[in-house]
């Protein structure tokens, strides 16, 4: 089987429609795919029927940003119930403060002689449920105030940088608990970006049930440290490409795959929860 299950549409700040990726991931023969956008399952919900039809899985999927001890972490989720009101409710909060959130930091740009306005910036992120640092660092470029997407967040909106301004984002234990709660799996994304191991420790503390062992830029070493802590306590290991799109051509989508064995087990835990929850 080839599978994907991190992937990001224009419904966050991936550059392909959900229709296209659907498409591009029909064209590269993959068999169980997710949409995983940030705060956001519109992508998701446009093409659900779409990719059923075409021939592939389409797991449902999002990746909540959280906020823990001032470091973002990324929580992704799988297999919830896509009309649990307080899972919904969750992401419109989300939504919102990070549109609060982006008319801050473009408050400080324009202090900065940078004007951009968040008009520009909505329009930039395809006017959808979600904006986020790269459609600032966009319009930035697009204003020839930076030479591309990484010198702005260098100069300007990285974090600590001068227009850097935190998303109002919810604790990590409260989003592991809503996805729960919705039916849904719970999973580190990328925890090669997590400060150190302890803060995983302390994730599965909160009870996450999933680490993203087989995200595409590990090296073998840690898929197999990851790994390791996944089997020591008994967590469901998933994978993917966090694939965002590429307007250059650069990265290849479609030469990613995780192991099999990752659907399967993702199957027996979404299995074992609908079982709990029915007893
Ligand atoms: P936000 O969720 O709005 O805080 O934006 C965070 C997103 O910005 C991350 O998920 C990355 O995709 C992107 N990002 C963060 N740092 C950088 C960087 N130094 N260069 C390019 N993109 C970045
Ligand atoms: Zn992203
Ligand atoms: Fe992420
Ligand atoms: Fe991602």
């Amino acid at each position: 089987m080839k599978i994907d299950l991190h992937t990001h549409t224009t419904y966050s700040d991936g550059r392909n429609t959900p229709k296209e990726l659907i498409d591009l991931a029909k064209k590269n023969h993959y068999d169980i795919f997710a949409i995983t956008d940030h705060d956001s399952i519109s992508g998701y919900l446009k093409v659900n029927d779409y990719a059923e039809n075409i021939g592939i899985t389409l797991i449902p999927g999002a990746e909540i940003s959280t906020l823990y001890n001032n470091n973002d972490i990324h929580i992704l989720a799988y297999f919830f119930d896509i009309k649990n009101q307080e899972f919904l409710d969750m992401l419109s909060f989300i939504q919102d403060s990070r549109k609060n959130r982006a008319k801050k930091i473009i408050d400080k740009l324009n202090e900065l002689g940078k004007n951009i306005t968040f008009e520009e910036v909505v329009e930039l992120s395809g006017k959808t449920d979600l904006i986020g640092r790269p459609h600032i660092a966009r319009a930035l470029v697009n204003k020839g105030y930076c030479n591309n997407i990484q010198e702005a967040f260098y100069k300007y909106i990285g974090n600590d940088c001068p227009a850097y301004y935190p998303k109002l984002s919810l604790n990590p234990i409260e989003v592991i608990d809503i996805i729960k709660k919705a039916g849904g799996i719970s999973v580190v994304a990328h925890p090669f970006q997590l400060e150190d191991e302890f803060v995983l420790l302390e994730l599965i503390e909160m009870g996450v049930q999933g680490i993203e062992v087989f995200y595409r830029l590990h090296t073998n070493e840690q898929i197999k440290f990851y790994g390791d802590i996944a089997d020591k306590y008994n967590l469901v290991k998933t994978g993917g490409s966090d694939y965002h799109g590429d307007p250059k051509g650069r990265i290849v989508f479609g030469d990613y795959s995780a192991p099999d064995s990752v659907y399967e087990n993702l199957l027996k835990e979404k299995e074992k929860i609908d079982g709990t929850n029915k007893s």
